[in-house]
C-alpha cells in the first residue's frame, strides 16, 4: 500500500488514478465513439511526433505517483495499436508507488499480446464488448471482426494469468436486447460483466437522455432471470456497483455514470496521447504537459504544476448534468481521452 499522502482538490477528493491514452487511433469504428462517417480514411490522427514518448509518459507517471497516484490504466483509441506497449508497461511496473497497471482494450489484438503483457507486469484487462451476437456486434464496431475473435482474446488473457472483465456500453436502439444474452454467456464463463450507461462524451455520438438505458432498468431485467446479491464497495472511489449471482461466485456490475453519478469521489486524472492533462472526462480544455516535458522540466517543477492544477479542481460534470439542461458547447472526444 502506498504511503504517499495524496493531494486533494477543492472538493477534498484525493488524486489516486491516472488514465493515459497512448494513441488516438483505433481499429474499430464504434458508432457511438468514432463513427465511420467522421473518422474516415482521410481523418487526421495525431502524428507520431505529436504523441508522448514512453520516456515522457514515464516521467509523468513518476511525478503523479509522488502526488498519490497508485493505479494507472492505459487506454486510447486502441492501446494495443501502440507499438511496443509492453515495454512501457514494464517501465511502469517498476515505479515503486504504482500498485496496479491495467488496460482497457477492444480485445482485437489480445490473443497476440496477452502473454507479453502479463510478463511485462500487467495485472488486469477490461475488454469492451457490446454484444454477443455477431450481427449486432458488427453493426456497432464497423469492422468485419466477429465476437468469437474477441472471446478468444479474453481466453488468451485469462490463460496468460491476467484478470479479465468485460465492459458493455448499453445504448437504447443499439444493443439493449443483448443485455440478457451477455449476462448468460459471461455468467457461464465465470467472467465479471459490467454494464456501462451511455454517456454524453464528445460531440459526435448524438447522445440524448432517452438513449441511456439506466442501471435500474438493466437490474430490473436481470432480476427477472437471476437472483442477485448486492456487494459492498471494495474501496473508496469504486465506480462500479457490484452484485453476485446468488448461485455462483461470478459478479456482475453497473457503471451508472449518468443515473447515479459518482463525481463526489472521483479520483481520476487523464492524459491524452499528446500530453494534455484533463481533470474530468467532460472537460473542454486540457493543460499542455508535453510543452513542459519537451523543454526538459524537472520532476520537482512538474509535481508543483500538477498539484496546483489538481488543487484547483472543482469538476463534477455528471452531478451537474441532471441540474442543467444547458448543453456544454465543445467537449473532448472519447477516443482522444480514453474511457
Ligand atoms: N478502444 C478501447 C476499448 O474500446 O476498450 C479503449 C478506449 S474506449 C474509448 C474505452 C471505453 O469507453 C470502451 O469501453 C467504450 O465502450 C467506452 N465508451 C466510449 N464512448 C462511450 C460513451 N459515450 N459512453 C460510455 N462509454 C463509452
Ligand atoms: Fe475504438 Fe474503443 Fe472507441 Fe470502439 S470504443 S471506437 S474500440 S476507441
Ligand atoms: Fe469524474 Fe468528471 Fe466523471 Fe464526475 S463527470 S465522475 S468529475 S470524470
Amino acid at each position: 500500500m502506498s504511503t504517499v499522502n495524496a493531494i486533494r482538490d477543492q472538493l477534498r477528493r484525493p488524486l489516486r488514478d491516472l488514465r493515459i491514452s497512448v494513441t488516438d487511433q483505433c481499429n474499430f469504428r464504434c458508432t457511438y465513439c468514432m463513427p465511420a462517417e467522421i473518422f474516415g480514411p482521410n481523418f487526421q490522427f495525431m502524428k507520431k511526433e505529436e504523441r508522448l514518448t514512453f520516456e515522457e509518459m514515464e516521467q509523468l507517471v513518476r511525478c503523479f505517483a509522488r502526488l498519490g497516484v497508485v493505479k494507472v490504466r492505459l487506454t486510447g483509441g486502441e492501446p494495443l495499436l501502440r507499438k511496443d506497449l509492453h515495454l512501457f508497461i514494464e517501465r511502469l511496473s517498476k515505479i515503486e508507488q504504482i500498485e496496479d497497471v491495467a488496460l482497457t482494450t477492444n480485445g482485437v489484438l489480445l490473443t497476440k499480446y496477452a502473454k507479453l503483457l502479463k510478463t511485462s507486469g500487467l495485472r488486469r484487462v477490461n475488454v469492451s464488448l457490446d454484444a454477443i451476437d455477431d450481427d449486432v456486434f458488427n453493426t456497432i464496431n464497423g469492422r468485419a471482426i466477429g465476437v468469437s475473435h474477441i472471446l478468444k482474446g479474453i481466453e488468451s488473457a485469462r490463460n496468460a494469468g491476467l484478470e479479465a472483465k468485460v465492459n458493455m456500453v448499453v445504448k437504447r436502439g443499439m444493443n439493449e436486447e443483448q443485455i440478457l444474452p451477455m449476462a448468460a454467456h459471461f455468467k457461464k464463463e465465470g467472467i465479471c460483466l459490467r454494464y456501462i450507461e451511455f454517456m454524453d462524451v464528445g460531440n459526435t455520438n448524438e447522445w440524448n437522455p432517452s438513449s441511456v438505458v439506466t442501471k435500474k432498468e438493466i437490474l430490473a431485467e436481470l432480476s427477472q432471470h437471476f437472483k442477485l446479491t448486492p456487494l459492498k464497495a471494495a474501496y473508496y472511489g469504486e465506480v462500479a456497483n457490484r452484485y453476485r449471482y446468488a448461485d455462483s461466485n461470478t459478479e456482475v456490475g453497473f457503471i451508472p455514470s449518468v443515473s447515479e453519478s459518482f463525481c463526489s469521489n472521483c479520483t481520476r486524472a487523464r492524459i491524452s496521447a499528446e500530453g494534455k492533462l484533463y481533470t474530468c472526462l467532460f472537460a473542454t480544455d486540457g493543460f499542455d504537459l508535453r510543452a513542459l516535458l519537451r523543454k526538459g522540466v524537472s520532476d520537482e517543477d512538474l509535481i508543483e504544476i500538477i498539484s496546483r492544477i489538481w488543487g484547483k479542481r472543482t469538476d463534477r460534470y455528471s452531478d451537474l448534468r441532471k441540474l442543467s439542461a444547458k448543453k456544454q458547447k465543445k467537449k473532448i472526444e472519447m477516443h482522444y481521452i480514453g474511457g
